[in-house]
């Protein structure tokens, strides 16, 4: 599943190439015939993320709205227009780039109140500058579940994806465990913060990078972590614990994030 950073990187991109451009707007697969059609020939005002949702905004009102879910790929390139590969849902083509994207979960047109009620349901995105903090607090101080679920609860904030959420939590030493309601105000500012700031490092380096200081690692994972599928926490030299939040992986040292103790 991709994480925030790299839906906000793909809507960086997209913008330069596609916005302000009239574009040709295909489902080479038809699964979308209709809604590309739809849009077809419209000139392309914007594109932005919300969370991990990617959004065209079309002259007119409409808005394309993509969501990858876990299988979903975008790829780019540069014209003369390429034959598409697999099974392309949508191809967006510009003056001089073309984007397609295969196996989304959400390919859809959006009318202008859709659009907002979508914005409505999504939780402030970390990387977003009108991210409102406020309405994330409200929701992890009145809730019971443990934090390392609501961090991940795009209804509750947006853009944190499951290696972001074993890492920030690591990095503030607070057990994911730990109930929203017991989570304070500076612990609560300090998740935002970092959150914010790892997130931006990934945007601009386009990969998942918590280590302070580090550069992407030149393997094929270019990820350079803390806690996250390791053995051994970096800091106290203790064991890491894995288990699982709603059946995906967590990690935790039980040493450096004790269950107690988090203002
Ligand atoms: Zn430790």
């Amino acid at each position: 599943m991709p994480e925030g950073h790299t839906i906000h990187r793909a809507a960086r991109d997209h913008r330069r190439i596609l916005a302000d451009q009239k574009l040709a707007v295909s489902s080479p697969q038809g699964r979308f015939a209709e809604g590309a059609a739809r849009l077809n020939g419209r000139r392309c005002r914007a594109v932005e993320a919300y969370g991990k949702h990617l959004l065209y905004h079309f002259e007119g009102g409409d808005t394309l709205h993509i969501h990858l879910g876990l299988f979903g790929r975008i790829r780019k390139h540069k014209l003369p227009l390429a034959e598409p590969r697999g099974a392309v849902r949508v191809r967006l083509v510009g003056p001089t780039h073309a984007v397609d994207i295969n196996g989304p979960t959400i390919c859809r047109v959006l009318d202008e109140p859709e659009r907002l009620t979508l914005i409505q349901r999504i939780g402030p995105d970390v990387l977003r500058a009108d991210a409102d903090p406020e309405r994330a607090f409200k929701k992890i101080m009145r809730s019971r579940a443990p934090i390392g679920r609501l961090i991940m609860d795009q209804s509750v904030m947006a853009g944190i994806g499951n290696i972001y959420r074993s890492e920030v939590l690591w990095r503030q030493g607070i057990h994911p465990q730990t109930p929203g309601r017991m989570i304070g105000r500076a612990a609560f500012d300090r998740i935002w913060t970092d959150a914010k700031a790892l997130l931006t490092i990934g945007v601009k380096r386009n990969a998942i990078i918590t280590v302070d200081g580090a550069i992407p690692s030149k393997s094929r994972y270019r990820e350079r972590v803390n806690i996250f599928a390791k053995t051994q926490c970096p800091a106290c030299r203790g064991a890491i614990r894995r288990f699982e939040i709603d059946g995906r992986r967590a990690f935790v040292c039980e040493a450096c994030q004790p269950l107690s103790g988090n203002e």
